[in-house]
């Protein structure tokens, strides 16, 4: 299947045009990498590229999987003077759905000696599994500003500090959020759910700093070896899933109207300027606040939790990073300054040192970028590069991304044996589903290490630091 590629270089490799591409795929990966791709990432990404209005090329990022239309792991850029389209199925069904990494300020040494107990009281403050529900009910008045005011409208109801804000992409409220384009639906599904972990490959992980691969921004970043670090992975829930849902459907019935010729249905788009393009930002960007807000709401709770273990310890923000999203950015093609809709679907924004959208801690060294591993396996800490923007519009890659599907991972592993398993290998995991822990075997993805390596080579974002998973709450 690699046949139809270009090497440009170690890690860098093209699909040419044809036909009906308006310009070319581009995969970011290593050798091993591109050999082990699913073969319908490349024609996923093809796809993408015949989209109008798309900018530069499609890109892939290392790694990359199979998804509901567009690869996961995928990158587009449109333009809304060339007729460029926004695609619900770019932006994925969890909209916003993202990584936080806190400090404690523990060391290993602190944490060692009774782990078990964190592990269990971070399991009991924590809702996890699938329909899980959390205590915080809204009401029609406060799901609006919840839709509106993101982490902001959090923090205003209690829920962590101020000062966290600025340690989150948009500074915690994305701007453009039309909550009359969120159905009573998609509200009912959220309704019980603010505060809530989710289910699979959500995660709350206690981790501990264990390399650094570049010591001045990873203290930048504050992060030391032996250092204990928690992180959040989850996004907008019901919410977000419902509009997803809703805005594909619709998606897929106008494209003949806006005579968008679709080389598979699940690409469905809209352009970016008609009313149905316009609605659905204004509905992902409501859902994006969702997410901050119940990430924002799940580090309150999680402060708690430490708290009874650990008085006086707090959780201080390192950053927080969405990974399904669409968002307005500028950047320079052919000499000219544009503003593009940067679709990333399960992609991370990288933004390089300088970037004015970065708050003053980082904007000398550019922006930390986490990534997911496995349960059992290694976590990375990278950074956002000035050549990034160059390479795939500053974006970088969200996790390992799965090597298998879910069904053929819960086929190969048990539950419990995986759990005793990582257990002897000091890795303490809460979960309400011994299933959904075989569907998340670590063996079920890539090899976080590679993929990130391929990212650094790239120039996408470089290794700043990598962490070991200590205790893991799975939904
Ligand atoms: P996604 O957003 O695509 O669902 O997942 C993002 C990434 O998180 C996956 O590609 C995977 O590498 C990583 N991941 C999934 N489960 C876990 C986990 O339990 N712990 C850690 N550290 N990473 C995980
Ligand atoms: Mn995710
Ligand atoms: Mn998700």
């Amino acid at each position: 299947n690699i046949g139809q590629l270009i090497r440009r270089g170690e890690t860098c490799w093209e699909i040419p045009p044809t036909a009906a591409m308006r310009v070319p795929a581009v995969i970011y990966a290593d050798e091993g990498l591109i050999r082990a791709m699913d073969p319908k990432v490349y024609e996923q990404i093809t796809n993408v590229a015949t989209l109008p209005g798309i900018v530069e090329a499609a890109y892939a990022m290392p790694d990359a999987h199979w998804g509901y239309g567009f690869p996961i792991g995928g990158v587009a850029a449109f333009d809304p003077d060339q007729g460029g389209v926004i695609s619900a199925g770019g932006v994925g069904f969890d909209i916003s759905c993202g990584v936080r990494t806190l400090h404690t300020g523990l060391t290993m040494d602190r944490l060692e000696s009774d782990p078990h107990r964190l592990a269990d009281e971070l399991y009991r403050a924590i809702p996890a599994g699938v329909g899980s529900r959390g205590k915080i009910h809204l009401n029609p008045h406060e799901m609006t500003a919840m839709l509106t005011g993101g982490a902001r409208w959090a923090i205003d109801r209690g829920f962590g500090e101020a000062a966290d804000l600025e340690r989150i992409e948009e500074r915690g409220c994305m701007a453009g959020a039309d909550p009359a384009q969120v159905s009573a639906r998609a509200r009912e599904r959220q309704r019980e759910e603010m505060g809530t972990l989710g289910s699979g490959n959500h995660y709350l992980e206690v981790q501990r700093v264990v390399e650094i691969y570049h010591r001045p921004v990873a203290e930048k970043f504050g992060l030391r070896t032996d250092g204990i670090v928690i992180t959040i992975h989850c996004g907008s829930r019901g919410l977000g899933h419902q509009i997803g849902t809703e805005f594909l459907k619709e998606m897929a019935m106008a494209a003949a109207q806006y005579k968008i010729a679709l080389p598979d249905r699940e690409l469905a788009c809209a352009p970016i300027r008609s009313p149905l393009g316009r609605r659905y930002l204004g509905a992902m960007r409501a859902a994006i606040n969702c997410a901050l807000a119940n990430r924002q709401i799940l580090t309150h709770l999680t402060q708690k939790a430490v708290d009874t273990v650990f008085p006086g310890v707090r959780l201080e923000l390192l950053y927080d990073v969405s990974h399904n999203t669409c968002k307005v950015e500028h950047y320079t093609v052919n000499g000219r300054k544009k503003e593009l809709y940067i679709h990333r679907k399960g992609a991370t924004r990288a933004y390089g040192p300088g970037h004015p959208d970065l708050p003053e801690a980082f904007r000398e060294v550019g922006q930390p970028v986490l990534i997911g591993g496995s349960m059992g396996t290694s976590s990375y800490v990278l950074c956002g590069t000035e050549k990034g923007a160059n390479r795939a519009f500053s974006s970088a890659c969200h996790g390992a991304g799965r090597a298998m599907s879910r069904h053929q991972a819960a086929k190969q592993w048990r539950g419990r044996e995986l759990v005793d398993e990582l257990a002897r290998q000091g890795i303490i995991i809460r979960s309400p589903s011994l299933r959904g822990i075989a569907e998340e075997a670590p063996l079920a993805y890539k090899d976080a290490g590679a993929v990130v390596g391929a990212a650094d080579k790239a120039g996408l974002a470089h290794k700043i630091a990598r962490l070991e998973p200590v205790i893991c709450i799975k939904g």
